[in-house]
C-alpha cells in the first residue's frame, strides 16, 4: 500500500529468504503443490450485498495433522461493521458432510472449521462454504462508496500455517497484515446488466444476460488472492507491455471525467511492468489491470490487479499519480510472485516497492527526476522525522 502519511527509507538486502509461487513453504506433497478456490458469487448492487459459495480443495503440505483449520474472514473486521460489513457463514461442508464451525479471533475475523476426522500430511480434502457479504459504504479497498464497489478481502481464504503455527492476525486498517499463500482461483461473478468489472486474473469471458453479465475470471498460475472492482460508471482504455518474448495485455479502468489520468495510469503501469521485467525477472501473468476506486489511501496492491485511490485522477496530481501505480505495481513483485508476512516482516516488500517507485522515475525520466523524487519521497520525510523525534526509526513500516 502506498501512503503519503508515511515514509520508508531504503535499504539494501543482498540475501533474502522469500518463498515464491512456485516453492510453497515446508512442502512435503508432490501433487497438489497449490490449493484452488472456486467461487461463484452474485452482487446485489441496492442491498450491497454478495451472495457466494466457495469450494477450496485445501492440501495439508506440513508433517503433522491437523484437527482443525482457520480461515479469514475479513468483512468482520470492525473498521467494516461499524459502516455496515460483515460476513455470514451460513453452512460448511468438508469432503460432502456438514461441518461445525465457530467464528472467533480478537476482532472476530477467524473462521475455525472443525474436521470430522484429522487431516494428514499430504492429505488434501474439499471444503464448501456458503456465505453471504455485507459490503460496507465506505471509502476503502472494501467497500462501496459513489458507485464504486472495491471488492477486496471478502471471501473467506485460508490462514497460513508456518514454524510460528497458524496465523491468525486481526485484520489491520491501515498497512498490511495480509500473509497468503498461493493459489488457483475461478471466480464466476455475476452483476447486474451494464456493470463493468475489473479483477484478479484472466478474463475468461462474460454472458450477457437479460438483467445480469456473468463474469468468468481465472488464474493459469497461481496467485495469492483475489479482488476485485465493479461500477457502471467504468470506462476502459488498454495496452500491451513487452515482456521477454510475451506480450502483457494491460488494462486501465477510471471513472467518467478522469480519460487523461486513465491514460496516464495505463502507460505507467506498462512502462513499469516492462522496467521491472528487464531488471527483477519478468512479470509472470498475461494481464494487469489499474483500477480507479474511491480509499483513504493512495493505492492498493493486489495480484494482477491494483486499487488507485480517485483524488489522485485530478489534473493537479499527475506526479503522484505515476508514483503510486509504480509503487502497487511494483508489489506485484515484492509480495506477489516473491512472497512475505507483509504484517511482520514489512521489510521483505515495502522497501523494495517504494525504491522501484523511485527508480520507474530515473528509468522513464532520468537521474536529475529520479533524485527529485527520492528527495521528495524519502530522503526529506526521513530528515524531517529525525528532527522531530531526535531519534532514528524503523526504516519500514507495514504500509
Ligand atoms: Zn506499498
Amino acid at each position: 500500500m502506498h501512503n503519503n502519511k508515511f515514509f520508508i527509507l531504503i535499504t539494501i538486502i543482498t540475501f533474502l529468504f522469500f518463498y515464491t509461487c512456485s516453492t510453497p513453504t515446508l512442502a512435503v506433497a508432490a501433487v497438489n503443490s497449490y490449493d484452488k478456490y472456486i467461487i461463484s458469487a452474485k452482487l446485489n448492487v441496492e442491498k450491497l450485498e454478495i451472495q457466494a459459495n466457495e469450494t477450496i480443495y485445501y492440501t495439508n503440505r506440513h508433517d503433522l495433522g491437523f484437527n482443525e483449520l482457520y480461515l479469514h474472514i475479513y468483512p468482520n473486521a470492525p473498521s467494516f461493521k461499524s459502516l455496515g460489513g460483515s460476513i455470514e457463514i451460513r453452512k460448511i461442508s468438508i469432503d460432502g458432510k456438514e461441518a461445525k464451525f465457530i467464528v472467533t479471533g480478537e476482532d472476530r475475523t477467524i473462521l475455525k472449521i472443525f474436521l470430522p476426522t484429522p487431516l494428514l500430511p499430504s492429505s488434501s480434502i474439499k471444503i464448501e462454504i456458503s456465505f453471504k457479504v455485507k459490503i460496507p459504504i465506505k471509502e476503502d479497498r472494501f467497500g462501496y462508496y459513489a458507485g464504486v464497489f472495491a471488492l477486496a478481502h471478502w471471501y473467506p481464504i485460508m490462514a497460513v500455517y508456518d514454524e510460528r503455527g497458524w496465523n491468525l492476525d486481526p485484520y489491520w486498517d491501515a498497512g498490511e497484515s495480509f500473509y497468503f499463500e498461493c493459489a488457483y482461483y475461478n471466480i464466476t461473478f455475476s452483476v447486474p446488466e451494464g456493470y463493468v468489472m475489473a479483477a484478479t486474473g484472466r478474463l475468461d469471458e462474460i454472458k450477457k444476460k437479460a438483467g445480469e453479465w456473468i463474469y468468468k475470471w481465472y488464474t493459469p498460475l497461481p496467485v495469492r488472492e483475489f479482488a476485485a472492482a465493479v461500477s457502471k460508471n467504468y470506462e476502459v482504455v488498454s495496452g500491451e507491455a513487452s515482456v521477454g518474448r510475451r506480450k502483457v495485455k494491460v488494462y486501465s479502468y477510471y471513472l467518467l471525467g478522469h480519460e487523461v489520468a486513465g491514460e496516464i495510469a495505463l502507460n505507467t503501469a506498462i512502462k513499469s511492468i516492462e522496467f521491472y521485467s528487464k531488471y527483477y525477472g519478468e512479470y509472470a501473468y498475461s494481464e494487469f489491470r489499474v483500477v480507479e476506486v474511491y480509499g483513504w489511501f493512495g493505492g492498493m496492491e493486489y495480484p494482477m490487479f491494483i486499487m488507485i485511490t480517485s483524488s489522485l485522477y485530478s489534473p493537479q496530481r499527475r506526479t503522484i499519480l505515476e508514483l503510486v501505480v509504480a509503487h502497487e505495481t511494483a508489489h506485484n513483485w515484492w509480495y506477489g510472485m516473491v512472497g512475505n508476512h507483509e504484517g511482520l516482516e514489512p521489510i521483505m516488500d515495502e522497501p523494495f516497492a517504494e525504491y522501484s517507485d523511485t527508480l520507474y522515475f530515473k528509468w522513464v525520466y532520468g537521474e536529475k527526476k529520479f533524485e527529485e523524487i527520492f528527495d521528495l519521497t524519502v530522503r526529506r520525510p526521513y530528515y524531517r522525522f529525525l528532527k522531530i523525534r531526535d531519534k532514528d526509526y524503523p526504516i519500514a513500516w507495514s504500509v
